[in-house]
């Protein structure tokens, strides 16, 4: 924000003396007021941009922080609500930036509404929103705000691209009982916030003093990341094995797993939605390549699939990265598989697939992951060259259930193949699912009823006595695939 202040107040400057040489030194007096006027009019222009924000015109960061530094002074009652969307990452993702922040805007005229008389709404930028109150606030009123917050924030948004929903999480801090300072205020309300995602009930907390003790602030977690990626025996990658017709196994799927040393395994959906939002999913992503990169190494016959996120892709240095891992690695040709779900293909389609065909080119396989889950899964099937579909497994589950999801999932499997794409199965749990999915021509199955994910020196044991250790206790044989290269 420092720097911000300093850029705003030399733009000022420079401005300023653009508009004096503008006007010329015998200028006629009319002139010269006409541009003070210009000058003032300039002046608060550039006042209002540095303290509000550009897209919704709410008030941004600094203005909040001076108008709450203000009203602690005076020593009045005041509450600070933090203000932060659900769900808004996806509708960037697959609506695209513009409908994002469409939805903002129409999100923050929303909390203009709701918000009592005199309050100030600000948006400090992304999907964060704050209000200040002036007064105080019993229990009775915070819930009502909050409900009511949670109301518009649920309602449907139509925009330009479709409709949108999301809803809101919200951190509440009352002053001066947290603390006079500005900054210790705000660090609360933002305890409360996250305290109120991780409850993940769709509602809002309180701060109260035991919040920050079973709360760690999310600044805190993502430094614990950073330490993790430096590599103390945190971060694991588990693998899951993946089998053919026959029981033999193909290959594994890595899965990442993150135990923190103090609040234990996290689960991986929050470390890659931390990792996107503070951009360390890139040293992740690279970790993680690394990692497969040398297991594939020892496990010389078999295939090896990573998971690659949106914002990987995305990525300008992502292809040289990890074509340049690939090329030093000791991993055969067409081994390496990435998985990447349908969300990365609703970016320019024409430089995601032009990425995908570099990365195949060098022998690289890409599956579309969740196959089905997405929007207009067909469609991006069509338009950018794949090696293989993996059906989620909301529709292998649904199997159990009835004849939608069959022939949802004999569709897949035939539109694969015509389309010369091999076919996974994700999730297969029971013999019953295994049977149907083979009768209708599944290429390779993967789920608890063969292998839960394994550590590796437990996949080297199931690798060894060909036995499975998870599959809901019963064991079962596996057929090890011992030489040529896997279809
Ligand atoms: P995914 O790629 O679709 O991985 C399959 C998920 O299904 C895994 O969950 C796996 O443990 C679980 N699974 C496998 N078989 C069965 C089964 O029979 N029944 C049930 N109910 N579940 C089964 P996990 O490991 O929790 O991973 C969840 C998701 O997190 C993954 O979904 C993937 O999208 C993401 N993920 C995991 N590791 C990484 C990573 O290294 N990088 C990135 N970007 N994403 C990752
Ligand atoms: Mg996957
Ligand atoms: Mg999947």
């Amino acid at each position: 924000m420092g720097d911000l202040w300093r850029s705003q107040d030399l733009l000022q400057v420079f401005l300023v003396s653009i508009f004096l040489t503008a006007v010329p030194a015998n200028n006629a007096l009319g002139e010269k007021a006409r541009s003070a006027r210009r000058l003032l009019h300039l002046k608060s222009l550039l006042e209002h941009s540095a303290t509000h924000d550009a897209l919704t015109g709410l008030a941004n960061r600094r203005l909040f922080k001076l108008r709450l530094n203000s009203l602690l002074i005076g020593g009045g009652p005041c509450t600070v609500l933090f203000i932060d969307l659900d769900r808004f990452k996806q509708v960037n993702d697959t609506l695209g930036h513009a409908a994002g922040d469409e939805l903002l805007r129409a999100f923050s005229d929303r909390l203009v509404e709701v918000a009592t008389d005199g309050a100030m709404v600000a948006r400090f930028g992304g999907d964060e929103f704050a209000i200040l109150i002036d007064g105080p606030m019993d229990p009775a009123d915070q819930e009502r705000l909050c409900r009511r917050i949670n109301e518009v924030a649920r309602l449907p948004f139509s925009l330009q691209r479709g409709l949108a929903h999301v809803s809101a999480s919200i951190g509440l801090a009352l002053a001066p009982e947290t603390g006079a300072d500005v900054s210790e205020v705000m660090r609360r309300a933002d305890i409360a916030l996250y305290a109120a995602k991780a409850a993940r009930q769709e509602g809002w907390r309180v701060y109260n003093d035991g919040l920050d003790q079973t709360v760690r602030d999310k600044s805190s977690i993502e430094a614990d990341l950073r330490a993790a990626l430096l590599g103390d025996g945190q971060l694991q990658l588990l693998y899951q094995p993946k089998v053919d017709a026959d029981n033999a196994i193909r290959g594994v799927e890595a899965l990442l797993r993150w135990r923190h040393p103090a609040l234990g395994l996290i689960p991986v959906h929050e470390v890659i939605a931390l990792a996107e939002e503070t951009g360390m999913i890139l040293p992740l992503g690279a970790w993680v390549l690394g990692e497969a990169l040398a297991f594939a190494g020892r496990w010389p016959h078999l295939n090896v699939a990573i998971n690659v996120s949106p914002a990987q892709l995305r990525d300008g240095n992502f292809i040289a990265d990890v074509l340049e891992a690939y090329h030093g690695a000791p991993i055969a040709y067409g081994r390496l598989e990435l998985e990447v779900t349908e969300t990365a293909l609703m970016d320019d389609i024409n430089v995601v697939s032009g990425k995908l065909a570099a990365l195949r080119g060098a022998g690289i396989r890409i599956a579309l992951d969740d196959f089905g889950t997405g929007y207009s899964s067909l469609r991006h099937l069509h338009r950018c060259a794949v090696d293989r579909v993996k059906i989620d497994q909301s529709f292998v589950n649904g199997l159990d259930g009835g004849n939608e999801a069959a022939a949802i999932v004999r569709a897949i499997i035939q539109l694969g193949h015509a389309m010369g794409l091999q076919v996974t199965a994700e999730g297969v749990e029971t013999p019953a699912q295994r049977r149907f999915l083979l009768e209708a021509g599944v290429d390779e199955l993967q789920g608890f009823l063969f292998s839960r994910p394994l550590e590796e020196a437990a996949f080297e044991g199931l690798m060894r006595d060909g036995r499975s250790v998870g599959g809901g206790g019963t064991s079962r044989k596996y057929t090890l695939l011992t030489g040529g290269l896997a279809p």
